[in-house]
């Protein structure tokens, strides 16, 4: 025994928990799971959250004494520290980095950096500078000062020479101080006075307030009001409702008639909603569910594939019942929330208030409360709704996780670290709980299926629509045809015109497909050739007419369009290539009369942006809606009857392994969204290649087809599912470094792996914002041992990274990735 200690994670990449020394009287108080701030460094203060308790002092460094305990219950339940260390071990990360994932901003306080006079110091002021003396003078007004306190001061952008010659000369001392994010959020309250609660006392007040008829009015009012509802009446309704002013009011309580109180409230108030009950399932979907629950009997994991607009979700509404029941929370993970605001209010409608969203658009404030919500397995976060984070919440006794649209590719988390999986991180998680999880998508992963056809998972198909509607006549407009005979208008083909104008005249809704925001993706020289690129990335600017900008989609940079060719002066520009501003420009003028809106990354910026397009063209206010692949993610619109593919071929030709799989995907839930009432819809794929396998098994809806081909492919080429794929990422500003570097990477893995290490290669966009990437993938066999391949990876990192000419080298290294 040498006293007592705690492992601390903080959320900064360093590998291993950090240890810090606690008092006896701390250790009675300090569990694992609570946040305490530490110094980390020579300055700096973390918010961290204790992992273990213990009397092991660290051997190579002196721990350090913690700053303060943050709280006096955990926000971290052992169910998560088991969660953290699988994701950290699976997806090759830290803690830290899992840390800094789950939890909501607001828990991570902020240090900032306080500047206080130096008390000791005897201090002649005419030693100082005319800005010193500034500060000094401030300081005697102040106790203490931020940096930008100072800033303001002085009126200059960097102080830190100023505070360093001030530290120099002993007139200030500088430490750390953290503060709260999280700031509750509170709402007034006004009450009569106890003394005036008898009908007497009312009366008499009454009769004194006559020579006040509007402080009269208020006091009636809240009586009225009082007596309607056990509620406490929150001031701005007791002005509305006099219509009265906040200082009337004000009177009142000065006058001590009216008493004034807060209530600390939830930011996020769902309207109670009155809740209906579960729909009858059809016979398809009763076989369906009774199916699942069948294979849950023997199966961890059940992946029910079914066809679009068969009702999946209703299937989900009977399981979540099921759980709820038990008392159980439900997890319902979805690969875009904000995509999804029907879904949400689906779920309302049957579970009411028992329904939490855990929204990626919500404030640090607004997730501070969802947590808190969930780790108290509080009556309103019953089923927790939300997108790809939402698994790293912390649950109490999770009863079912649904993964909707399982074969999403947005529920693997791109940068930073953690990079994971959403999907296979929640059948983990699932574990952890010993309960189960259902897979749903009318497109499964190939991963999914294959892990269904071997016997992993449970399988349960669902092959017809509800209602008996049939799946939607798919047809394909060979484009090279159409331009050959001069049967285009624009980018419109023939085909696609006469069937836009019978849905219109049927008093239908259209949806146009094209996968490019923007107007064209390429602006071209017809004199030179040349044609507009980002400084800073290795790509194309977009032309979007709109703004009259162009625009680099990989990292923001935008300039206002150019009239004149950079390079030769020529004015004879040209545009190659079309996106979604495009399609909408020219459909206006092709369909004069009908109204369109755009839904993309241009138009669904702000917290609200896609509600307004999506409920718009629910109510029918939009007759033609153009967009990009949000349209594809389960959305379900009663009336529309066409959608049209603009064209096919981009994305087929895209250049990576899943390019023929996500494709098929696309165009099937793209098509999904016709005819999903009672009659069948139509969909038009406008493309190069109309014999490309990929769109004939498209148009036939056949799956299983497409499995069995990609899956050929993935076996002869060593491509997941049948082999797994880590990926390293080397990244810096110098192109001959990541070269040499990658070089050198490279080699090591191939001493070990041979023939499974492929490149280095340069990606098809080799530079982005200023660094260069070059990409190293390992191939892992399946009889593998994953976790040795992972530990002889990390050595060879580490050597890497011992190599001071490679140091500088960013190492990104991504394990499944996608
Ligand atoms: P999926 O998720 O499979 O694409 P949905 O669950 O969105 O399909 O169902 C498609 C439509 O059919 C929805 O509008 C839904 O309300 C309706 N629906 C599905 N099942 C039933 C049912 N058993 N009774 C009534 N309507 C249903
Ligand atoms: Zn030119
Ligand atoms: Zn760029």
């Amino acid at each position: 025994m040498d006293g007592h200690f705690i492992d601390v994670i903080i959320p900064i990449p360093i590998e291993n928990a950090f240890t810090y020394r606690i008092t006896e009287a701390e250790s009675k108080f300090i569990v694992p799971g609570v946040r305490v701030s530490v110094p980390f460094g020579k300055t700096k203060i973390y918010t961290g959250i204790v992992l273990k308790v213990h009397n092991q002092a660290p051997l190579v460094y002196e721990a350090k004494d913690i700053h303060q305990i943050l709280d006096e219950s955990p926000l971290v339940t052992p169910q998560q520290f088991k969660l953290w260390h699988w994701i950290a071990s699976y997806y090759m990360c830290t803690l830290g980095d899992v840390m800094r994932a789950a939890l909501p901003g607001a828990f991570i306080l902020d240090s900032e950096t306080i500047i206080s006079k130096n008390s000791r110091s005897e201090l002649q002021a005419d030693a100082l500078q005319d800005d010193e003396f500034l500060v000094f003078e401030a300081l005697k007004q102040q106790t203490s000062l931020t940096i930008q306190d100072i800033s303001g001061i002085v009126d200059k952008k960097n102080v830190l020479p100023l505070i360093k010659r001030l530290l120099e000369k002993d007139v200030i001392s500088v430490h750390e101080e953290i503060y709260d994010k999280y700031t509750p959020k509170l709402v007034k309250y006004v009450k009569l006075q106890s003394n005036f609660s008898t009908p007497n006392a009312l009366q008499a007040l009454l009769e004194d307030l006559h020579r006040a008829p509007k402080q009269r009015e208020v006091v009636m009012t809240l009586f009225s009001l009082a007596a309607k509802t056990k509620k406490p009446i929150p001031v701005s309704q007791l002005t509305t409702a006099s219509n009265s002013s906040t200082a009337t009011v004000k009177a009142l309580i000065d006058k001590n008639i009216l008493e004034e109180y807060v209530i600390q409230i939830d930011r996020i108030q769902h309207d109670a909603v009155e809740t209906e009950n579960s729909k009858h399932l059809n016979k398809p979907q009763q076989e369906a569910l009774n199916a699942v629950q069948e294979a849950f009997k023997q199966q961890d994991v059940v992946l029910l594939h079914g066809v679009t607009a068969s009702g999946k979700t209703e299937i989900f509404v009977k399981l979540i019942e099921q759980a709820l029941k038990q008392g159980k929370q439900v997890l319902y993970l979805l690969p875009e929330i904000a995509l999804t605001t029907q879904l949400v209010s689906r779920l309302q409608n049957y579970f009411g208030e028992q329904v939490a969203v855990y929204h990626s658009k919500y404030s640090g404030n607004e997730r501070v409360e969802v947590w808190h919500h969930v780790l108290q397995n509080a009556a309103k976060a019953q089923v927790i709704l939300g997108a790809r984070s939402a698994v790293l919440l912390p649950f109490h006794n999770l009863g079912l996780i649904i993964v909707d649209e399982e074969h999403e590719q947005s529920y693997k988390q791109f940068d930073p670290a953690p990079r994971y999986h959403a999907r296979d991180t929640a059948i983990v998680l699932a574990q952890i709980f010993k309960t189960k999880t259902l897979l749903g998508s009318a497109t499964p992963s190939l991963e999914s299926f294959y892990n269904a056809q071997q016997n992993k998972y449970g399988l349960v198909t669902l092959a017809t629509r509800f209602n008996d509607v049939m799946m939607p006549e798919i047809e394909l407009v060979d484009l090279k045809d159409k331009y050959k005979r001069k049967r285009m208008k624009g980018h419109f083909s023939d085909r696609l015109l006469e069937e836009i104008t019978e849905t219109l005249e049927n008093g239908h809704q259209v949806i146009l497909f094209q996968n490019r925001r923007g107007y064209a993706p390429i602006i071209e020289c017809q004199t030179c050739g040349h044609s507009p690129q980002c400084p800073s990335c290795d790509v194309s600017l977009t032309y979007h007419q709109y703004r009259d900008q162009l625009r680099c989609h990989y990292c923001g940079y935008y300039s206002v369009m150019v009239k004149t060719c950079n390079a030769c002066g020529s004015v004879d520009l040209d545009n190659k290539g079309f996106g979604t501003e495009q399609v909408e420009k020219e459909v206006c003028m092709l369909f004069p009369e009908a109204k369109v809106a755009r839904m993309d990354l241009d138009t669904t910026r702000g917290k609200y942006g896609y509600e307004k397009i999506i409920s718009t063209f629910e109510n029918q206010e939009v007759d033609i809606l153009v967009g990009t692949q949000m349209l594809t993610k389960g959305l379900d619109f009663r009336n529309v009857m066409l959608v049209g593919v603009m064209n096919a071929d981009n994305m087929l030709n895209f250049p990576d392994f899943r390019a023929h799989e996500r494709s098929f995907q696309l165009l099937l839930q793209v098509s999904g969204r016709a005819g999903r009432t009672d009659k069948r819809g139509k969909v038009l794929i406008q493309t190069y290649n109309p014999y490309h396998n990929i769109l004939q098994q498209v148009s036939t809806n056949n799956f299983l087809q497409m499995y069995k081909e990609q899956m050929d492919d993935r076996f002869n080429f060593k491509y997941p599912p049948v082999y797994r794929l880590i990926k390293i990422t080397l990244k810096h500003r110098d192109f001959n470094k990541v070269n040499t570097g990658a070089d050198w990477f490279a080699k090591s893995l191939k001493q070990t792996f041979g023939s499974y290490v492929l490149g280095p290669e340069f990606p098809p966009v080799s530079r982005i914002r200023n660094q260069y990437h070059k990409n190293i993938m390992v191939k892992i066999p399946q009889k593998q041992s994953l976790a040795k391949t992972k530990k002889a990876i990390n050595k060879i990192n580490t050597s890497f990274a011992s190599v001071k000419d490679f140091r500088p080298i960013r190492v990104v290294i991504n394990v499944d990735n996608y």
